[in-house]
């Protein structure tokens, strides 16, 4: 078995056909795991991750990922999310003892950068997608339905759509709510707000993101398998509708009974051969997947500015302010980051380390990273009094242009499923036909998925896929199977 691309949808697959005994050799261009989610080391040694990656309480099937590969307990997970506007005004997020889908109203009711015609305003949003079970009937309009049209349609206020609306799916989903397809949308409320008392609840990584991967590899080896650095594939020797080989760098070629390829799906595209991209509708519309950006800000003060995990803040560029000096300290307050290079070591002992996020953030990628870090550190440091004395000791900014597939209105028409027309060809990625937006969630989806495919063609069919959380409470009057 041949697997190319070492991310999470490659790493999923791999350890999936593992488990189902099959020698697995995986070949990824990079000296590391993890593709989109991964940890670097910067020049001046530094260990950073490309930007904080959060998951949630609905998200299953990495919550399965990381149990299987022994990371389970390297995840914290909150129950509360707290807001804060340039006014100062807090707001919290938590479930109380409500049942779903009711169990956020205290929080909801005593939100303060609301006013109650605002609130009045989701209440009945929510209140149709409810009736619906997630699914309202607009949704299945030919070439799909913008989350902007359809809080339009539902007549939302102004503060309504920019303080709730965007502020939750511009985060979830890194696009603005005319470029989201309102399936993806409404989805990110029904499976993580409204069916489930569980499903809201933020996962944080404890450790650098390149450590939630360090089972992989042993899952990969014990069956006989190999992990291959520094491998880009360059093509795929595909003759008599068959894939027979893939082929790397001075044409040295690989070849297995089946190969699942786990690339960003523009660099699979580039690969594939002109003539199959022509016939096979399903290859031959990978072009048709946009992208949209992700930049992490990265700031180290020389003493300690914040003290939540994590805040949101509203009304600015600046989405979401992660405490990585917390969210990495052991419960004896060391750090669980391996061999700190001085600067982390710095902060450890006296400064703080913040990892912001802005998605969707089309207007940044142009800018020049200096103009990026004082427009984030006003904002850093009129959010939270204690920087504004605190001197900024470094700052890094890392822009990922290609940072999702953008959740597009009718983007589904274009994502291919795993198992493809060519024989022993899979896909896997999170722009495959999961049902998912670009997610960590999604990419393990793929990857079981494409294993699912590899096994039912060898005809030894297993199942990885878990199932969604059960709605529960009084949610599941209205769910719909
Ligand atoms: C800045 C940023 C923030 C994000 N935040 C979140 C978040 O908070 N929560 C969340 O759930 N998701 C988040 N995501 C999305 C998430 O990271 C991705 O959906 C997921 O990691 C995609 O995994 P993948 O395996 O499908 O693709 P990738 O991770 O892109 O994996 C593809 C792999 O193929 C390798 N490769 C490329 N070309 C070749 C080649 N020619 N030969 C061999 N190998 C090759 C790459 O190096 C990479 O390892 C974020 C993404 C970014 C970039």
């Amino acid at each position: 078995m041949i697997v190319i691309g070492g991310g999470l949808a490659g790493l999923a697959a791999s350890v999936a056909l593992a488990e189902a005994g099959w020698r697995v050799r995986l070949f990824e261009q990079r000296p590391f795991l993890g593709g989109r989610a991964a940890s670097y080391v910067l020049p001046d040694g530094e260990h950073v991750d490309n930007c904080q990656h959060v998951t949630f309480g609905c998200c299953t099937n990495l919550e399965d990922f990381y149990r299987r590969v022994g990371s389970g307990n390297k995840i914290k997970f909150f129950d509360r999310l707290l807001l804060l506007d340039p006014q100062g005004r807090r707001g919290e997020m938590h479930a109380g003892i409500l049942p779903a889908p009711f169990h956020m109203t205290g929080s909801f009711l005593t939100f303060s950068p609301l006013a109650l015609k605002d609130k009045i305003a989701i209440a009945r949003a929510f209140y149709s997608i409810l009736q619906s079970g997630g699914h309202p009937p607009e949704l299945d309009e030919p070439g799909g339905l913008s989350m902007l049209a359809w809080l339009q349609r539902h007549k939302q206020t102004d503060a309504a759509i920019s303080r709730f609306w965007r502020v939750v799916l511009v985060s979830a989903l890194s696009e603005e709510l005319d470029h989201i397809d309102a399936r993806y949308g409404i989805d990110v409320f029904w499976k993580a707000v409204l069916s489930n008392k569980t499903g809201y609840r933020m996962g944080v990584p404890a450790v650098a993101l390149g450590d939630l991967y360090d089972g992989c590899r042993a899952s990969i080896e014990e069956k006989g398998g190999e992990v291959v650095f520094r491998s880009p594939l360059r093509g795929l020797k595909i003759e008599n509708n068959k894939l027979n080989a893939v082929i790397f760098d001075n044409g040295r070629e690989e070849s297995a009974d089946a190969y699942v390829i786990a690339l960003p799906h523009l660099v699979l595209s580039a690969i594939l051969p002109e003539s199959l991209k022509q016939t096979d509708t399903a290859l031959g519309n990978l072009d048709k997947i946009m992208v949209a950006p992700i930049t992490g800000v990265h700031f180290w003060f020389d003493r300690q500015v914040m003290t939540e995990p994590f805040i949101t803040l509203l009304d600015t560029t600046t989405q979401w302010i992660f405490n990585k000096t917390a969210l990495y300290a052991t419960e004896n307050g060391a750090s669980t980051v391996k061999a700190p290079a001085p600067a982390q070591a710095s902060a450890k002992e006296n400064g703080q380390y913040l990892q912001l996020v802005i998605s969707a953030s089309h207007d940044l990628l142009q800018k020049p990273r200096q103009e990026i870090i004082d427009l984030c550190l006003a904002e850093v440091r009129h959010a939270l009094p204690a920087a504004r004395e605190a001197v900024l000791t470094k700052a890094t900014v890392i822009k990922e242009a290609a940072a999702i597939f953008s959740p597009q209105p009718g983007v589904d028409r274009w994502r291919p499923m795993q198992q493809t027309s060519i024989a022993g060809l899979f896909l896997a990625g999170d722009w495959t036909a999961t049902g998912w937006p670009a997610t960590m969630e999604g990419a393990v989806r793929s990857g079981y998925l494409a294993a699912e495919a590899v096994l039912r063609s060898a005809r030894t069919p297993q199942k990885f896929i878990q199932p969604d959380l059960k709605p529960d409470g009084l949610a599941g009057i209205w769910a719909k199977d």
